[in-house]
């Protein structure tokens, strides 16, 4: 198939991602480019498999059912109005021919219809994905939590733990599979999502009295001695004494040996059955990235320089969690992988090829990193901003009043005000919907005779 073709005048900037890195570069240039997209100038192309940009901070609420999971995503097309959107996987990036091939939705994801794009500004910004390790089992029965699609089955899937135990009365064995919840990996995305679900689950047993609360076992497994690294140490111990008391298991420094059949095996020797396995031990850089022949470091990421261009190269930039991007302020640090981080360097970012393409110079990223929020179910949180500590309500309120101002647009921040609005009067929804995954299986049935 032929390359995809802009006209011949015009400028092509080709963003691969949507993601806060993508999404919010495309939207600051279409804003700060607008004549030159109006003249034709310019074009802007964003490739995403997705039609949306996922804010991965709201998962845990949209997990717990107080966001709808819609509503925590943005539609990239109506964000930017003034770019075109692909929806495919790329999977091969040329650098030295200036090209990108993808594999459009709807296509055969193996390569066999890979399509070819050219660019003359390329901004790398696939993100991240989970980062494995070769444990037995984990492959088969685990599941990570970065996406909505995620969060959407682990919501459907917990309350379905909660329908297979009431409905095993008698049955100990499949009664504590079920209510047997691990997590591995104490980051944000883990100790968020456990303690929203545990709030979650825990509100949903006024619905099954034949639970007990103290029959559900909730648990974090993590390798090294701290939890939620991102607010700082003394604030991690008092998360951890937080979780406690509601009766969740912290196990640190505990390495998962096996999930072989669901049957657990942990470092300190305790062997047991879970129902749920979530792996939230951290992310790497997209693959595709590794493969191209961009300069990559030995963590997979792309190389970036200060001003967020890839080392060595002309029109070529890269940010987010797939870059390695020096931290000006931690002198032979590099910045970690996180929004606060990504959204800040797409904005540096725009702004340098902006730069570049009148001919001005290009300014450094730099921002020091101010610390954290985050939710630990309804009315809890923990948060340390500026060094500044707050716990409880208000560390609750700050992480949500935090991450509502940061939503993109306007539409879905109403949306989101919405939800929580109506949770204040109505109880939290507690159906699980199995048959999303399975929406075929009563009509092939039918169709079987
Ligand atoms: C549950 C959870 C909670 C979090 N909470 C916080 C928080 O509270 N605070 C905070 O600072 N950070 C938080 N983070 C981290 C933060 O969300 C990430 O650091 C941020 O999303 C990184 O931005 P990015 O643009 O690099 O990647 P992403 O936002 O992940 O975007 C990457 C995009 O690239 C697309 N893509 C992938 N492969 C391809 C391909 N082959 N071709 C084309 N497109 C591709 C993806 O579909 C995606 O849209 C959280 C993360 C998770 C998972």
């Amino acid at each position: 198939m032929p390359p995809e073709r802009t006209p011949e005048k015009a400028r092509h900037i080709l963003i691969i991602g949507g993601g806060y890195v993508g999404m919010y570069t495309a939207l600051r240039l279409q804003k700060k480019l607008r004549a030159e997209l109006r003249r034709g100038d310019v074009e802007i192309t964003v490739i995403d498999p997705q039609s949306y940009m996922t804010y991965q901070p709201f998962l845990p609420e949209a997990a717990a059912g107080n966001l709808e999971p819609r509503h925590v995503v943005a539609p990239l097309r109506r964000v930017l109005r003034r770019c075109r959107v692909r929806n495919g996987y790329v999977t091969r990036i040329d650098h030295a021919r200036k090209s990108v091939t993808y594999c459009p939705a709807g296509t055969d994801s193996a390569g066999a219809d890979g399509r070819e794009i050219r660019y003359d500004f390329l901004v790398v910004a696939a993100g991240s994905i989970s980062r494995l390790l070769p444990i037995p089992g984990l492959g088969d029965c685990g599941i990570g939590f970065k996406t909505v699609e995620e969060a959407i089955y682990l919501r459907n899937h917990v309350l379905h733990q909660l329908d297979i135990a009431a409905s095993n009365e008698g049955d100990e064995r499949v009664r504590r599979r079920a209510l047997t919840f691990v997590f591995v990996g104490a980051g944000f995305a883990g100790i968020e999502a456990l303690a929203e679900l545990e709030d979650m689950a825990r509100d949903a047993l006024k619905w099954y009295p034949g639970i007990k609360a103290e029959e559900m076992r909730w648990m974090m497994v993590e390798a090294t001695d701290r939890i939620l690294p991102e607010v700082g140490p003394e604030m991690g111990r008092w998360t951890a004494e937080a979780l406690r008391k509601r009766g969740i298991e912290i196990k640190t420094e505990t390495l998962l040996k096996s999930a072989e059949n669901r049957r657990i095996v942990l470092s300190d020797g305790e062997e047991f059955e879970a129902g749920t396995l979530v792996w939230t031990a951290g992310v790497k850089a997209h693959p595709v990235v590794r493969e191209s022949d961009l300069p990559i470091d030995d963590k997979g990421r792309v190389i970036a320089t200060a001003e967020l261009t890839v080392e060595g190269l002309e029109r070529v930039y890269a940010a987010g969690d797939n870059a390695r991007v020096p931290d000006l302020t931690d002198t032979g640090d590099y910045c970690a992988p996180n929004a606060q981080h990504a959204v800040r360097q797409a904005k540096r970012l725009a702004d340098n090829i902006v730069a570049d393409y009148r001919g001005k110079p290009r300014k450094q990223y730099v921002h020091a990193y101010v610390g954290s929020v985050a939710g630990l179910g309804l009315h809890k949180g923990v948060a340390n901003v500026y060094g500044i500590k707050l716990r409880g309500l208000l560390a609750w309120f700050m992480h949500r009043t935090y991450h509502l101002s940061r939503m993109p647009t306007t539409n879905r921040k109403m949306r989101v005000t919405a939800d929580w609005t109506l949770a204040f009067f109505f109880r939290r929804e507690i159906v699980s919907l199995g048959e999303l995954e399975r929406p075929r299986e009563e009509f092939e049935l039918a169709s079987k005779g």
